[in-house]
């Protein structure tokens, strides 16, 4: 099976910790962009079935319902579909259930919520241009519209994020009609205006607090229902994102768009981040990254960062020396199925952990 990523690039505004390629929404632009991502679809055949397509961003929310529809009928139309799971991205640029309603009548079947946080001051420290009641107020109309298959997202490691902050947010998290959290500590990222602001540099959390609020998020989702199956992601059963395992077990998904990542018959590549280049060019240009991708090493690798882990018959001799320790020390643990995966706190510390057992 397949995964389809569609990379839609427009921001209504740039928040400051953001690296994501993104550029100004506008008007004529997003119509020429559509149409670049059509002709694309057209492009690339596929010869096994799709079970999985993503508008990521950005901010794909900022689309009409009438041009997603376009790129859906076009992958309907190209494409061998297997009931896929359809994610759209959604920003609160708007929270009006009508529209939420349009995009789930046009067969958005999963929608993953920009939430970050429920404390309007986190909201506004990330320069986020929506409230917690509108968070709320999203996720409430969202599920009246339809949808059964919500995702929020979590900022955690945020300068002045005590303990307290975020067991409200995650109170309010749990009491929601969501199926899944994808929970991310915020990064540092060269060339953002977070990156040399003093009030922030100053107030980060050090790694042994960033560590404490990410196991509290674990314990607190798993509390409620909600398993840990990546080292940011946790799923109501059944719930886990098809297209976020693609990544992490090594399945083909192709990325169309400026700024897209594609893994197709082991090969890595990408498009380059220029939306005008994108949307002039016939067919879209692809950078390879890597012709032999997905070999041993790289699949365990990122097999170890998923709670399905890895057998022990996968590992070095070498590797297996260290189980003792790093057990002793509850880094890692056999599953239910025997395989070898990290716990939360090793998932806290995953790429020292995985760095030892790769060396
Ligand atoms: S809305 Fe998302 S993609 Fe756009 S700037 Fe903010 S964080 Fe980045």
């Amino acid at each position: 099976m397949t995964g389809i990523y569609i990379h839609i690039p427009f921001c209504a505004r740039k928040c400051p910790y953001c690296d994501f390629y993104s550029v100004s929404y506008r008007k004529s632009l997003a119509e020429d962009y559509v149409q670049a991502v059509i002709r694309n679809l057209h492009h690339y055949q596929i010869s096994d079935s799709v079970d999985s397509i993503y508008f990521g961003g950005g901010t794909p929310s900022l689309l009409s319902v009438k041009q997603i529809s376009e790129i859906l009928e076009t992958c309907s139309k190209n494409f061998k579909l297997a009931s896929p799971e359809i994610t759209l991205e959604y920003n609160l640029t708007r929270t009006d259930g009508n529209h939420l309603h349009e995009l789930y009548q046009a067969g958005i079947n999963r929608l993953s919520v920009g939430t970050q946080s429920f404390s309007d001051s986190q909201l506004n420290l990330l320069g986020r241009t929506h409230t917690a009641g509108q968070n709320l107020e999203t996720i409430r109309n969202a599920e009246k519209a339809g949808f059964r298959n919500i995702s929020c997202d979590l900022m955690l490691a945020l300068p002045y994020q005590t303990e307290e902050i975020l067991s409200e947010t995650l109170d309010i998290l749990i009491s929601l009609p969501i199926q899944h959290v994808s929970a991310y500590l915020l990064q540092m990222e060269e060339h953002t205006p977070f990156y040399t602001n003093r009030e922030i540099l100053d107030n980060l959390p050090d790694d042994d607090v960033s560590a404490d609020r990410y196991l509290q998020t674990v314990h607190t989702l798993e509390d409620a229902g909600f398993q840990q199956y990546e080292v940011s992601s946790f799923a109501k059963t059944g719930f886990e994102s098809r297209h976020n395992l693609k990544y992490w077990f090594c399945e083909e998904y192709l990325g169309i768009g400026a700024g897209a990542h594609s893994c197709m018959k082991n090969r890595r590549f990408c498009i380059p981040r220029d939306a005008d280049l994108f949307c002039k060019s016939p067919v879209q240009k692809e950078i390879t990254i890597a012709e032999n991708a997905c070999d041993d090493e790289e699949r365990l690798m990122l097999a170890l960062r998923t709670a399905r882990g890895v057998p022990e018959s996968a590992f070095s001799t070498n590797a297996r020396r260290k189980f003792p320790i790093l057990i002793k020390n509850n880094y890692i643990r056999k599953n239910s199925e025997n395989q070898i995966c990290l716990t939360p706190e090793g998932f806290a510390v995953s790429n020292a952990v995985i760095s030892m057992l790769l060396e």
